[in-house]
Formats: structure tokens, sequence, C-alpha cells
């Protein structure tokens, strides 16, 4: 199975929930646009790598380049900078755009790449470490790797966690405190600082 993978944490909870044969048989595949700045793009898989190598396990892990310009390009794209621009009648050039906009397209655009990753590597299994988020719209997540599914013909795996299974507060490497993207990298230091 290719798991697309975000960061450490919600790989050690997606692994454990794996039957032994399906972590034996996984490959990691960590593709992260969305993620500003990249150093933290970098904190994250070095993390990942860190968790890797706890295991004990020859778990392969695919790390294309780092182009965060695919995501913003992907928001741009979907026309949803600049409607949010209009819709507020600012000037500014730079605006935050809502989750409820912005979250779906860096769902879309991660998935897709497991996808076309799998295709290129006859892979006919795959599934994402989204799926142990407590903070992600699943329901949303699942409707698009149904899509993509159907489209591509590959299988996608949906794991099963409790919420205990996701609240389970893992420790010993990097855990960050925001989502990944600039938006809510900026949002998260608001929120901090009260600004
Ligand atoms: S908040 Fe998270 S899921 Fe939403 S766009 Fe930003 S990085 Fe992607």
């Amino acid at each position: 199975m290719l798991i697309h993978t975000c960061c450490a944490d919600c790989f050690l909870k997606f692994y454990q929930a794996l039957k032994k044969e399906e972590q034996v048989k996984s490959q990691i595949f960590f593709y992260n646009p969305n993620i500003y700045p990249r150093e933290e793009h970098n904190a994250r898989l070095l993390a990942v790598k860190k968790v890797v190598k706890s295991l004990n396990n020859e778990i392969k892990i695919i790390v294309p380049d780092y182009l965060p310009q695919k995501y913003f390009r992907a928001l741009n794209k979907a026309g949803c900078d600049q409607e949010d621009r209009e819709n507020k009648k600012m000037q500014s050039l730079f605006t935050i755009i809502p989750q409820n906009k912005r979250c779906p397209i860096c769902w879309k655009l991660r998935l897709t790449a497991l996808f076309e990753k799998a295709k290129e590597e006859k892979i006919s299994l795959v599934s994402s470490t989204l799926f142990t988020s407590n903070y992600q719209d699943l329901s949303k997540i699942k409707e698009i790797a149904k899509k993509l599914s159907q489209e591509y013909r590959i299988n996608f795996y949906f794991p099963q966690l409790s919420k205990a299974e996701r609240d389970h507060a893992n420790k010993g490497f990097y855990k960050q405190n925001y989502c990944g993207c600039l938006y809510s990298l900026i949002e998260k230091s608001r929120e901090k600082y009260q600004i």
C-alpha cells in the first residue's frame, strides 16, 4: 500500500492501526506542497524518517521535490483567492483564504498526486494519514478519495480508528502546532497573540 503521509504523528497512528501484513507491504508518499515554509516541510519529513527508523522497518519513503507553488497555483486555478478579494473588496495583495475554500483543494491536490504515483508504480492500493486527524473534515476527504479511486481504478483503504486512537499522544519526535499552509500558520499566530 502507498500511504500519503502528512506528518510523523499521523503516520504513527495510521501504522499502529494496520495489521502486520499491511505494515510490511507499506510505502510512504511524503507529498505536501501545502506546507510552509520549507524548514517546516523538512522538520516534518525528518520526524517521519525518525519514526520509521524507530519502527525498525524497511518502509520506503518516496519524497517528491518540495514545490509550494503547486499549492498556491491550485488555489489560484480554483479562483478562490481572487474571488475572496473581490468579495471583501480588499485592495491588499494578501488575504487569508478561508478553510472551507482552501482545504478541499489542498486535499485533492495531495491525493491526486498519490493516485498518480500509484499508477506510475503500478500499486493497487493507496491511503492517507489525513484520516487519522481529528482536525480535518473526514467526510469531505472521503468523498474526494472515492472519486479519485473510481477515476484511477485504484483501491483506497479507509482506516478505522477510534476517537481514542486519534487522540492518542505519541512522543519523542517533532510535532507541529499548525496544520501546514501559510494561512494556517498566520491563523495560529493570530490566535496565539490575539492580533
Ligand atoms: S489548513 Fe491544512 S488542510 Fe487546509 S489548506 Fe491549510 S494545510 Fe491544507
